[in-house]
């Protein structure tokens, strides 16, 4: 870290004793309390401190981390005086106190940007943004021995493994990890013990700023040059300017786009600034991280939800260190600490993991734009499928829109059939949710050795089970759904809470029960399919073909997730069944057939995005037919054929579908046009969550008498019950969102979790159930 001179110390101050008036103090925010906290610190740290650091500090009895937020300043002169006169007696930092940088000035004014937006203290976004501070240590490595080099003899005295290391040593320029010998030559610790007594190699510690290579490297890295629409592309966001902008590019998956991010995150490079990209979830899409490592030669921080603390901490510091300048992960990598963007990027910008669903419920594409404006740089948003929220800001001229109209592989577009189920007798399917059409699809595909996509949002064997008696229906006792039963897991679970139980052999409500004559039918008759059934139904209609699942049963960890794509990419799977899951953007050249089992699910409930996530969804899992030299073919069975999502979907009309469904938007008031702020009440005991729901929407009409904003409600949230609590909701639009924020910041003050209420706000809501 190096050391910033601090406004009020800039003289180096004597040794011993401080001069009167020259105490030193700073305010603080610690996680997760609210407020600020200042602590004063002695004269040797003079000099050391600066804003972003963390810093061990006494509260209570206990010492705890705190981020230094301001130091010396006025504020704090104030603040003492009114503290001192009231008998407080301010502390001092810990005595060994020592400092880690977590961010500077320019990344508060982000954070505290946050905090105003969203109505909630500092602290909050800190402990969000920044992960836990851990000692980082250089680490153990080797390289040969500089005093003896190895003769002949002793080579052949060495054991394999001794070999194995001793050669990869001879042939590194820098010394390697420990970590790294052990996963390459096996090589133990004791292994290493042993040829250092030898005298062969010699142990030293690795900076990570040791394995940086100088940033002129980067352009001797060849790159692919460009076609003619990515080359306009790149011209014209670059006539755009250094400063702040904003870019659409709108291009099917498999158009280059990432080319496109490629060469101006280099150009940002060149220009010794740093780069930012955010995708969907990191983890899942190894093949995007490992092209920008492999072209961009430098070190990329890649940030994602299964790194372990210490690792997320270490990242954090290369990148607040300037050490890394390029960094690639999920939602939360909007708050990495790079210092010079000279480029944001978000991926997959309509993808709905970006929006943070509980807590503070942030928007990383939208913070991607504050964070941009507020250090002036471009930032580029790219989708098949935009946003309407993008979409609408492209259309208006806010962004430059560029679009990229055909498959770099220039492969054939794919051919779409939509089969509507209601003309089809229930007796010509061939299976109880695969049609003749789909079946002759799938059957072609297999014939000639090409692989399929089978989507079905739903996961499980049946919705739910009914008594084929009394027609109950078996709910979560905890939520207001039905249970999902899991064939392989023989379990009835909660997709809302996770309760699991065993599917009962008595109707609880009627008291019918299975009998033991196996002819007889089931209490239970299994209403609705899932991915499982699909997959039973597949495996029927083709006894001979490989069908994996993939969705959150059977891929419940990143590993698994990573390890089913890679027995689809290595052509170990014939037909991949799964949920929305299998629509993310892999390159997969063998599949040439996608069968979407049904395009409805998804279509029919009560949140104004459903069409627009809907179209999204189908889009996007049919753009996985056909990539390279075969055409693909997209088969939809649906009972409603002529919905738009659908129609336009099969046509391929993105623009179509976006400007009919901006038009509803914008007469029903919806966003893009109006800004929604969304609360929930939720309470164990129902009356005391409609009563609080209820004095919450009153004292919000009264703001709307000033503010302009509509309220709705409340009422009861589509879901009613979640894990014992009823929920009531409340609605407020309107076309300010500073309205809306000065209206939540006035509710936050009155109504708030408490007992056993839960109030909890979304500006900006996208989950509406
Ligand atoms: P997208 O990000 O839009 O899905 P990609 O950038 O991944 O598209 O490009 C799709 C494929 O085409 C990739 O295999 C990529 O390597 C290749 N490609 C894209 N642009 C070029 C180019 N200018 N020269 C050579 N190959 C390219
Ligand atoms: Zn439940």
């Amino acid at each position: 870290m190096s050391p910033i001179q601090l406004p009020l110390t800039s003289e180096k101050l004597p040794e011993s004793g401080v001069e009167a008036g020259s105490r030193a103090f700073c305010t603080t925010v610690i996680p997760p309390l609210d407020g600020e906290f200042i602590y004063e610190y002695g004269v040797s740290t003079h000099g050391h401190l600066a804003v972003g650091d963390v810093i061990e500090v006494p509260l209570g009895r206990r010492t705890t981390n705190a981020f230094i937020v301001s130091l010396n300043s006025d504020k704090e002169a104030k603040t003492l005086e009114q503290m001192e006169a009231r008998g407080v007696s301010i502390r001092m930092i810990s005595r060994e106190s020592t400092s880690q940088r977590a961010f500077s000035p320019q990344h508060l004014s982000f954070y505290e940007w946050i905090a105003r937006y969203y109505a909630e203290p500092l602290s909050k976004i800190l402990d969000l943004a920044i992960p836990a501070p851990a000692v980082t240590k250089p680490q153990r490595g080797y390289r040969l021995s500089t005093v003896s080099s190895l003769s002949q003899t002793e080579a052949l005295s060495l054991g394999p493994i001794q070999s194995r290391v001793t050669e990869l040593l001879k042939s590194a320029l820098d010394p390697i990890l420990a970590s790294t010998l052990k996963s390459k030559c096996g090589a133990s610790a004791a292994t290493l013990r042993s040829l250092v007594q030898k005298n062969l190699i010699e142990e030293v510690l690795i900076d990570k700023t040791d394995q940086i290579s100088a940033s002129a490297d980067l352009l001797a890295i060849e790159a692919p040059s460009l076609n003619d629409e990515q080359q306009s592309a790149v011209t014209a966001i670059k006539n755009l300017g250094d400063g702040f902008s904003g870019t659409l590019i709108q291009g099917v998956t498999g158009s280059g786009k990432t080319e496109i991010y490629l060469t101006l995150i280099l150009e940002a490079l060149q220009k010794g600034l740093s780069a930012l990209v955010v995708v969907p979830e990191i983890a899942l899409t190894p093949q995007l991280t490992e092209r920008f490592i492999s072209r961009l030669q430098i070190p990329v921080a890649v940030l994602h939800s299964s790194l372990k603390p210490k690792e997320r901490w270490r990242h954090w510091s290369d990148i607040v260190s300037g050490r890394v300048r390029v960094a690639i992960g999920a939602r939360s990598a909007i708050f990495a600490p790079l210092h010079n963007l000279g480029l944001i990027v978000v991926d997959e910008e309509h993808d709905s993991s970006f929006k943070q669903g509980e807590g503070i419920r942030y928007h990383a594409r939208d913070l991607a734009l504050v964070r941009a404006k507020l250090c002036s740089c471009p930032v580029i948003l790219g989708s098949a499928t935009p946003s309407l929220e993008s979409y609408n800001n492209a259309l208006s001229g806010k962004y430059l829109h560029v679009h990229l109209r055909q498959k770099y592989h220039d492969a054939a577009q794919s051919t779409f059939e939509i089969v509507d189920l209601n003309t089809i007798k229930p007796w010509k399917m061939k299976s109880k949710s695969i049609s003749p059409n789909f079946f002759l699809g799938l059957k072609k595909t297999l014939d000639k050795g090409g692989q399929a996509f089978v989507l079905y949002n739903k996961r499980g064997f049946a919705s739910y089970l009914q008594c084929s008696s009394c027609e109950h229906v078996l709910g979560c006792p905890h939520c207001s759904v039905t249970l999902t039963f899991h064939r392989n897991a023989h379990s009835l679970i909660c997709h809302q809470c996770s309760f699991t139980m065993v599917p009962p052999a008595i109707c609880l409500a009627c008291g019918a029960h299975e009998k033991l004559d196996h002819d007889a039918e089931p209490i239970f008759a299994h209403r609705g399919s899932g991915t499982e059934r699909v997959h039973e139904e597949l495996g029927q209609l083709f006894p001979t073909a490989r069908i994996a699942v993939l969705d959150r049963d059977t891929a419940s960890s990143v590993q698994d997730y990573v390890e089913i794509l890679r027995r689809v990419r290595e052509r170990e799977v014939d037909i991949l069944v799964g949920t929305q899951m299998i629509a993310k953007g892999h390159d997969l050249p063998g599949v040439i057939f996608v069968g979407i089992v049904d395009s409805d699910v998804g279509l029919h409930i009560p949140d104004f995005r459903a069409a627009e996530r809907s179209f999204q969804l189908l889009t996007q899992v049919a753009g996985r037919a056909g990539r390279r030299s075969e055409q693909g073919h997209v088969v939809l069975q649906t009972r409603v054929p002529s919905h738009p999502s659908l129609v336009l979907t099969a046509s391929s009309k993105y623009d179509e579908f976006a400007e009919q469904e901006l038009a509803m938007r914008k007469s029903l008031h919806y966003p893009p046009f109006h800004k929604l702020l969304r609360v929930i009440v939720s309470a164990a005991d129902r009356s005391v969550a409609l009563k609080m729901a209820a004095e919450l929407a009153q004292f919000a009409s009264k703001l709307s008498e000033q503010l302009k904003i509509q309220v709705l409600g409340p009422a009861p949230a589509p879901i009613e019950k979640i894990r014992t609590l009823w929920r009531y909701h409340i609605l407020m639009r309107s076309p300010s969102v500073a309205s809306l924020q000065h209206a939540m910041k006035q509710l936050k003050r009155n109504y708030y979790s408490k007992d056993d209420t839960r109030v909890s706000y979304d500006l900006d809501p996208h989950d509406m159930l």
